[in-house]
């Protein structure tokens, strides 16, 4: 048997802070595992990755990822199953997406399975920090950002390639209320809506922030030239049902993020027999469904939350309520049997969990 060597160097942390975790008040992202994985790019080529106890790195203030936004991110999940096996859902998918986005941002792309292998190094060795509690899971944040100590406008030559890891609980508890924007856009056609690039969601906020304080949690964005059509919800991809049949904006846009949830949700409820439709979505279309009771469903897609059904959608003056949840019965089928998938209740037919 050949001995099985790890690409990187790694060193142990000598207290694990695994012990001081407040289980029951997990905010979102706020708590971190004990190691990080770090890998930096010179000359040309990536050097060795490491993966290191968690803490503060130090920069340079002319940091160009700081200065110029050369910054770009991934986000997945590890879960436990029931039997204890730790599994990471489809890292294969996030590894060839963090490629676009490192391409579309000019910056070099972290090979597809160094990728997947330093996401599967960090969590074997964090293992005890994934939850095997009903809803609880690993979050698991890659990041590449340039690190030139340099303020230039241009394409940096080092960069540096990070993953570190935070465990979390359930992320929205409730039905959402969901705002359809009019005036501000997330991406426009030739920007850079479809990869995770850092800018996009610093430009968010605002938008976001005043649908909060008109009570909403999140917005539907629209397409930037007419506000016409539905492209995203607040950082999840948005999902209709009219019909019975499944309807979402298409991606051939390239303003909406192509995410893993949605692409996974349409390949279950398609091996079930659900009709899925990916085409433009118009705001008048879902307005008038949810007016004539038409609108079945509507829920947002993403890993954070995974499934956020939609209570409100508010449209100008109008607030269109949806169907009371429990009669909602494809999302609630769908949204349990991802679960079950995850957590290895339900057979894993499509081979989506890449056991550590
Ligand atoms: C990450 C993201 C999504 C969801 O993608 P997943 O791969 O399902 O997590 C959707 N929209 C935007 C804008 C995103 O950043």
């Amino acid at each position: 048997m050949p001995v099985l060597k790890t690409m990187f160097s790694i060193q142990e942390t000598q207290n694990s802070k695994l012990s001081s975790v407040d289980w029951e008040n997990l905010a979102f992202g706020k708590v971190f595992s004990d190691h990080m994985f770090e890998m930096d790019f010179e000359n040309g080529s990536w050097k060795t990755g490491k993966i290191v106890p968690f803490g503060p790195i130090s920069m340079h203030p002319a940091m160009s990822a700081i200065h110029y936004g050369q910054s770009i991110f991934e986000g997945l999940k590890a879960y436990r199953f029931v039997n204890d096996q730790v599994v990471i859902f489809r890292p294969e998918m996030n590894a060839a997406r963090f490629v676009n986005s490192a391409n579309r941002m000019c910056m070099p792309p972290v090979p597809e399975d160094i990728f997947v292998e330093a996401i599967r190094k960090l969590v074997e060795l964090d293992k005890n920090w994934v939850s095997g509690k009903e809803g609880y899971s690993l979050y698991i944040r890659p990041f590449l950002f340039a690190t030139d100590p340099l303020v230039g406008i241009k394409p940096a030559e080092t960069y540096k390639f990070m993953i570190i890891t935070s465990p979390v609980g359930m992320y929205y508890s409730e039905p959402v209320k969901v705002k359809i924007e009019e005036y501000y856009a997330r991406a426009s056609k030739g920007g850079v809506g479809r990869v995770k690039a850092a800018g996009n969601y610093g430009a968010s906020l605002y938008p976001a922030k005043q649908c909060q304080i008109q009570g909403y949690h999140q917005l539907v964005w629209t397409d930037a030239i007419e506000h016409k059509y539905i492209e995203e919800s607040g950082t999840m991809n948005i999902v209709f049902q009219i019909g019975g049949k499944l309807i979402s904006p298409t991606e051939e846009s390239d303003t909406i993020l192509r995410g893993i949830t949605k692409r996974s949700v349409f390949e279950l409820a398609q091996s079930w027999g659900v009709e899925v439709e990916e085409r433009k979505v118009s705001v008048e279309e879902i307005v008038q469904a949810a007016r004539s009771s038409t609108l079945e469903d509507a829920f947002g897609v993403g890993t954070a939350a995974t499934l956020a059904q939609i209570a409100i959608i508010g449209y100008r003056d109008e607030q269109l309520h949806l169907p009371p949840l429990e009669t909602r019965i494809l999302s609630n089928k769908l949204k349990n049997h991802l679960s079950g998938i995850k957590t290895g209740i339900v057979d894993d037919t499509f081979g989506w969990c890449f056991k550590i």
